[in-house]
């Protein structure tokens, strides 16, 4: 089984899965977590390259996004399919639809080409269940007590840009992306993402 968290920054994501992983290696699964960007050598290094806001050099919308893509590619190969030839559980943090999100209805890359690009790179492997974190991005940046991130230093416009995109993206997609509220308690937000999990696994 797939999972992964989405939203902007701040919306509570790491929080979450946190909870959600305990929760889950409660119920007896071997849980795997990853972040995306990240969590192999490679994803790491093209991480450090698109997070970094002191670059000497600027990256193109297009070359953002297949950095992305690049990494997302490894992380399958060599975390998430093995897992899950293995009967894991993985728990992503972020996945495909962030670069949907951020590199096309907020960069202005083209939507369907996006998730076109994504199905291939990641060979159709995709989350049962993405639980999209949603508040205003007013709030969620509010709640980040360090420095901005290059992705994150883009401005309110792009931020209420990406609220709708998810937001769209959710409507699009019911089954697969579960708007949850950000702007609760975080036992509130857990239980429901617990809830909405539990229809998942219907025999435990
Ligand atoms: P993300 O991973 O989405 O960037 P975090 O989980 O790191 O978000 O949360 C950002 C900040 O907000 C952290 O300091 C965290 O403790 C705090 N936080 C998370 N969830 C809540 C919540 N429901 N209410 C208030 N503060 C929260």
């Amino acid at each position: 089984m797939f999972f992964s968290f989405d939203g902007i920054d701040g919306s509570g994501k790491s929080t979450q899965i946190k909870l959600f992983c305990d929760w889950l290696a409660e119920r007896g699964h071997e849980v795997v977590t990853c972040r995306d960007p990240g969590a192999t050598p490679l994803g790491e290094a093209i991480r450090g390259l698109l997070l970094d806001p002191n670059h000497e050099f600027a990256i193109s919308r297009m070359s953002e996004m297949l950095l992305y893509m690049a990494a997302r590619a490894q992380l399958v190969e060599k975390v998430i399919a093995p897992a899950l030839a293995a009967s894991k559980v993985v728990v992503s943090d972020r996945y495909l639809l962030a670069n949907v999100v951020y590199q096309g209805h907020a960069g202005g890359l083209e939507i369907e080409k996006l998730w076109e690009i994504g199905h291939f790179i990641t060979r159709g492997i995709l989350p049962a269940v993405t639980f999209l974190l949603d508040m205003s991005p007013e709030s969620a940046t509010g709640r980040i007590g360090r420095e901005l991130d290059r992705m994150e230093l883009q401005g309110d416009e792009f931020r209420q840009k990406l609220r709708s995109g998810y937001l769209a993206e959710a409507a699009r997609q019911p089954d697969r992306i579960a708007i949850v509220r950000a702007d609760r308690s975080i036992d509130e937000v857990q239980a429901e993402i617990r809830q909405i999990a539990e229809r998942h696994f219907p025999q435990k």
